[in-house]
């Protein structure tokens, strides 16, 4: 199964597509992740990324499908993926849909997580994430033991730069934008698009995304 999350930043995707892909030992491909390694580890793509990523704006298409293609290439033919932060335009959507179709594949489904955006602002302004395991925390949602240190590996939590509130502002716009148009254009193809309310707790919202995909562990 081919499963876009979609949902504007701070929503929860990226805490739902790990809890998702542990239990079910599902694939991940998430861009944003994809490029801030190739900004850290200094590369040309990086650098150009890095530009766009600090505003708060979309990296070119190309690049994108690059890295997208690269990573799919990597993965054993049937395995069950989650796609989180790609697609993010219409552009990208039809590349990706098209690029599937040569192999025989298509996007199954889609899940929209959703919530206001004063929820969003707060949830980003308290995010935090590991540098070395990249766990991420959440003041209000997913506190960790110890304010600033990382469960998992005692690393010191820090702030993406982008998740500064005036780039945020910005992202949320990018999203509504050039993302959120993506809901109609899989309405109009065969994928079943659920939404699911962003909101709850973590285990709430996992629990009404795995009921919408039909999946379960015993
Ligand atoms: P995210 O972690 O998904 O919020 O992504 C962080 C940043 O990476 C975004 O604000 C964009 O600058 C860039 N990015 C991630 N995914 C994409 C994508 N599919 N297309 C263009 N830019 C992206």
């Amino acid at each position: 199964m081919h499963v876009v999350l979609l949902g504007p930043p701070g929503v929860g995707k990226g805490t739902q597509g790990i809890l998702l892909a542990d239990a079910f030992g599902w694939e991940r491909i998430v861009t944003g992740d994809l490029l801030r390694a190739a900004r850290d580890a200094g590369t040309e793509l990086g650098r150009e990324a890095q530009q766009y990523m600090a505003r708060g704006e979309l990296v070119h298409d190309q690049l994108i499908i690059g890295i997208v293609q690269e990573k799919l290439k990597t993965l054993t033919l049937g395995t069950n993926v989650v796609f989180d932060g790609f697609p993010r335009n219409s552009s990208q959507a039809l590349t990706f849909s098209m690029m599937l179709q040569t192999v025989g594949l298509a996007i199954d489904q889609v899940v929209v997580l959703e919530a206001d955006d004063d929820v969003l602002i707060k949830r980003i302004s308290g995010r935090r994430s590991c540098p070395s395991c990249g766990a991420v925390y959440n003041q209000s949602l997913a506190s960790p033991i110890r304010e600033g240190v990382c469960d998992t590996d005692g690393g010191a939590l820090f702030r993406r730069a982008d998740d500064e509130p005036s780039t945020v502002r910005n992202r949320l716009e990018v999203y509504r934008r050039e993302t959120e148009p993506l809901i109609a254009y899989y309405e109009k193809s065969h994928a079943l698009v659920h939404h699911i309310a962003g909101s709850p707790s973590v285990e709430v919202v996992q629990t009404a995304l795995r009921d919408a995909l039909g999946l379960s562990l015993s």
